[in-house]
């Protein structure tokens, strides 16, 4: 049992470029949210040839640059230049605590002065940050933290890859005896990435890529609870792997935990994430399952039959999840023989069957714990939906 003195909160020193935030001029780029085609073009704009761009993802993204003075392979005239049009602004590190099992939670304020999390999940030769897409959550499933909190606002592409940058400056991951590094990236965060397209898909595209992060599109996860319009949009922009937040083998009761599923039912939502793997080149890819288990709600064995018949025709690996009980919430946890018992059919059944321990538990760094401090509660979630519900669910800016 860990106790509250295993604890170990760090205060965090903000970062150069954090300190100039207050200072910083409007007007600038913020260079660290730009793939590499708009970093590209805004060098373009200012008459410089395209590879400036290269040096200076890697400046950034490689070698954890937040100021230009650094670079010591561009001209001082560029920099001179960068630094009045342009800046690398990360967001701030509020607070770090680490968990005596290695979890590593990151408190982040972001503009506006609302307080995002990111979660460094160690596990043998693995190291997985699970990243917030956006600040709180619009859609309200029944069964999650941030979805209580209300939504406040879309993340930067800037915010969401600080979000890698920060944990990998932490880590040292570019020295040679970086105590850790980052191999996974899950966006299972705070937020539903499909609502936050163009800055999640800019975001993604720096961490595959190779002048940046490099980890390969087999270990960064997209997960989202079933924005259909938007995932059938994805594959053209991404072929990061798919993670479907599924909950229940039925639209009754699908209906009742993911309130989006009355808008696009399960039968939908399947065909779709169908269309996204088979879009991919490689041919073996299978769509993650996520089942969160709570008490009486949907780990009965009839429930588990249901789905492993359901899933029948879709290549998929299915994820376990027990709930994470919380403040607001009045749902239990799976008990230890309903999770085996509901593991066991899915099994027999012949679908590879994963339970998710429950990591970091003594910081509050569980999946369905990430609630921040959000500001506004209902309104704005109302308002964000009635966007959806109003014909155009995303806007999607071609690369
Ligand atoms: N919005 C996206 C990604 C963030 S949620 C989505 O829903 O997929 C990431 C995962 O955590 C989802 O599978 C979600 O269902 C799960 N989760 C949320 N609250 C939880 C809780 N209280 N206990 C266990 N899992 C939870
Ligand atoms: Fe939003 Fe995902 Fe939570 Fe549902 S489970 S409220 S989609 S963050």
């Amino acid at each position: 049992m860990v106790t509250s003195s295993d604890i170990l909160p760090t205060e965090i020193a903000p970062t150069s470029a954090v300190a100039a935030e207050s200072a910083a001029s409007p007007a600038k780029v913020n260079l660290l949210g730009l793939p590499e085609t708009k970093l590209v073009a805004f060098f373009e704009s200012l008459g410089e040839k395209r590879f400036r761009a290269v040096q200076v993802m890697k400046w950034i993204h490689q070698l954890g640059a937040d100021n230009f003075d650094a670079m010591t392979n561009v001209s001082k005239e560029l920099r001179r230049k960068l630094q009045e049009v342009a800046e690398i602004r990360p967001p701030e590190v509020v607070k770090q605590l680490d968990s005596a099992d290695g979890t590593r939670k990151f408190l982040i304020r972001v503009s506006g002065g609302n307080v995002i999390e990111t979660v460094y999940i160690p596990e043998g030769d693995r190291g997985t940050l699970c990243v917030s897409s956006q600040v709180g959550c619009s859609l309200d499933c029944s069964f999650c933290a941030t979805g209580k909190q209300g939504f406040n606002r879309d993340l930067t592409a800037a915010e969401i890859i600080g979000q890698v940058w920060i944990a990998a400056k932490s880590f040292n991951q570019l020295q040679p005896n970086a105590e850790r590094s980052i191999t996974n990236v899950v966006l299972m965060g705070m937020g539903e990435p499909l609502l936050n397209f163009d800055n999640v898909v800019d975001a993604m595209n720096l961490m595959m890529h190779d002048n940046c992060y490099g980890i390969s599109k087999r270990r960064v996860t997209l997960s989202t609870s079933g924005v259909v319009p938007a995932l059938d949009r994805l594959s053209q922009y991404t072929d990061a792997c798919l993670a479907i937040s599924l909950h229940a083998p039925n639209d009754e009761l699908r209906n009742e935990l993911v309130p989006i599923n009355r808008k696009y039912p399960i039968a939908m939502l399947l065909d779709s994430a169908k269309r996204y793997i088979e879009a991919m080149p490689d041919t073996h890819r299978k769509i993650t399952i996520e089942y969160t288990l709570i008490d009486q709600v949907n780990d009965r064995p009839h429930h588990a039959h249901e789905l492993a018949e359901l899933l029948r025709d879709v290549p998929v690996k299915i994820n376990l999840i027990p709930f994470n009980p919380f403040n607001l919430s009045n749902y239990k946890r799976v008990s230890n023989n309903a999770l085996r018992r509901f593991q066991d059919i899915l099994m027999e059944a012949g679908y590879i069957t994963t339970v998710r321990t429950t990591r970091g538990d003594d910081i509050d760094a569980a999946c369905g714990q990430l609630a921040g401090a959000v500001n506004d509660i209902t309104k704005r979630s109302e308002r964000y939906r009635a966007r959806f519900d109003e014909a155009q669910p995303v806007k999607i800016i071609a690369q």
